[in-house]
This record gives structure tokens, C-alpha cells and sequence, in this order.
């Protein structure tokens, strides 16, 4: 009985591609999730934020959306640490809309000398900063995660690969124009101050990464939202892309045992609206 309750609370989205720019003012908070971690988030007043965004050659990313035009008017771009599979086309994403990036200071100085990033559409902050590049109404909150955040890339005059500072990893708490809070928590290991995050930032929904190996697997993101953050809606991320990957939804659901959250179980391209 208790399995069939938890599984009527898993809410499966409705397959809703091809209609951005539809969303503006609309009031709600539209999530789309592009694989891995990459998300685009519609804010109630219109405003769009891309996530994490590797697009053009994440195998799970659907293909309307390996077009960078395809993703609408873009503000901002967050960005929670270096490594490939979050940061591949964030710079071609900011440059492009000249949207504001937010990402840990170390990788934006990276991202800037290495030529990819103008200084103009740096946003400078560090963990505890609360910054808001796109109008006073939407706060961006830095704070932990638990994880590393090199920077890998091929300088184009020896045509040798480096690896450059990428600051500190990052996860983002986004208080939306009519107080929804959303929370990315980036690539993250489990730590204790999840806790005190989710006492002390009550987001509503976290979008949290299941895959194992690199993150958290499927039991440990069940016991931190079932114990430590305590969220209203929850959309399981970073699994399933490769192999070793090998996090489950029903896994991380199926974990969540009594708890109320509910989980939004999303396919690459697919929405969740709130
Ligand atoms: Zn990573």
C-alpha cells in the first residue's frame, strides 16, 4: 500500500517541447530540463535562466535544443563548476544573448583570460553572496557543494590540452518575483550542511543529482531530501547519461519511503510547470 501511495505521488510531465518564447508573464514557473544538469528555468515575469548548459554534444540533450537559438531570450546563465558536462556551451550560450553568468569567481576570472567570457558579463560573488544581475525581484544565492571544479580545455595556440583553475564548486538557491525557490544543487557530494540549507532557505523545489560515482546516488539524494532539505517538489538530474551513471528514479523515490515531497520524474526535453 505504501509503495502504491509513493508511486501515485510520482508525477510524470507531460511531453511539452518546441514553444518557447509562449511563456512570458505568465505567472508561472516553467522548468525544462535538457539532460544532465542542464535546465532552463521561465520565471512568473518572463525572464529565462539556462543552467549547467551542455547542449550541443550531450548525447541526451533532444535535438531542437543542440541549437543554442532554440533556447529563447536568455538572461542569465548559472553556472555551478568547471567540468565539461555543466560548462560546454555556457560561454556560448552567455555570449550569444549577452546574458549575465553567474559561476564560482575562480572559473569566471578562467573563463575570461582564457578569451571565452567577456569581463562585462561576469557576476562577481562567492558562497553566502546574494546577487540579482536581472532586477531586484529574482535573488541568486551561492552556497556549497560538496565536489571539485577544474577546467579543462585545449589551448588553441600550443594545441595542447590544460587544465586551469576553476574555483570552488557551487550550488544555486533562485528566489523567483513571487518567492518560489528553486535549488541546483550542482554536482554534490552528501554534506551535512543540507540541513541547515533547507532550515534556513525552505526551497521549494531542489533539482538534485541521483547518478552516483561522481554525486550522490539515488539512497544518499533520498536521505538528504528526506532528512536534511525537506522540499515540496523534487526533479532527480546528472543520471543516466553514461553508464556510470547508474542512479534510478524509482531508486531515489522508492527511498523517499513517507516522505511528502513529490517527485517529478523528467525526460530530456520535458517541462514541469509550478
Ligand atoms: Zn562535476
Amino acid at each position: 500500500m505504501i509503495r502504491l501511495l509513493r508511486a501515485l505521488q510520482v508525477v510524470v510531465a507531460g511531453v511539452a517541447l518546441g514553444c518557447t518564447g509562449a511563456f512570458a508573464q505568465s505567472g508561472k514557473t516553467e522548468v525544462l530540463w535538457l539532460g544532465q544538469a542542464a535546465f532552463r528555468i521561465t520565471t512568473p515575469g518572463g525572464k529565462v535562466i539556462v543552467i549547467d548548459p551542455w547542449l550541443v554534444t550531450n548525447p541526451k540533450t533532444p535535438a531542437q535544443y543542440k541549437d543554442l537559438a532554440a533556447l529563447g531570450n536568455v538572461d542569465a546563465v548559472l553556472l555551478t563548476h568547471g567540468h565539461f558536462d555543466h560548462s560546454a556551451n555556457a560561454t556560448d550560450v552567455a555570449v550569444r544573448y549577452k546574458a549575465k553568468m553567474v559561476a564560482p569567481p575562480g572559473l569566471l576570472d578562467t573563463l575570461t583570460s582564457t578569451g571565452a567570457l567577456p569581463a562585462e558579463l561576469q557576476v562577481r560573488m562567492n558562497k553566502s553572496g546574494i546577487a540579482t544581475p536581472i532586477g531586484p525581484e529574482i535573488k541568486i544565492n551561492m552556497v556549497r557543494a560538496e565536489h571539485s571544479s577544474d577546467y579543462v580545455w585545449k589551448n588553441p595556440t600550443t594545441g595542447k590540452q590544460e587544465t586551469l583553475p576553476g574555483g570552488e564548486p557551487v550550488g544555486f538557491i533562485i528566489e523567483l518575483e513571487n518567492g518560489f525557490k528553486i535549488y541546483h544543487m550542482g554536482d554534490t557530494g552528501l554534506f551535512g550542511d543540507m540541513k541547515m540549507i533547507g532550515d534556513l532557505y525552505k526551497p521549494d523545489l531542489v533539482l538534485i543529482p541521483i547518478g552516483g560515482n561522481f554525486t550522490i546516488n539515488a539512497q544518499l539524494a533520498a536521505y538528504a531530501i528526506r532528512e536534511m532539505i525537506k522540499p515540496k517538489f523534487a526533479i532527480p538530474m546528472h543520471y543516466g547519461t553514461y553508464p556510470i551513471l547508474a542512479g534510478k528514479p524509482e531508486d531515489f523515490v522508492s527511498g523517499l519511503g513517507n516522505a511528502p515531497t513529490k517527485v517529478f520524474v523528467l525526460q530530456p526535453g520535458e517541462k514541469a510547470t509550478f
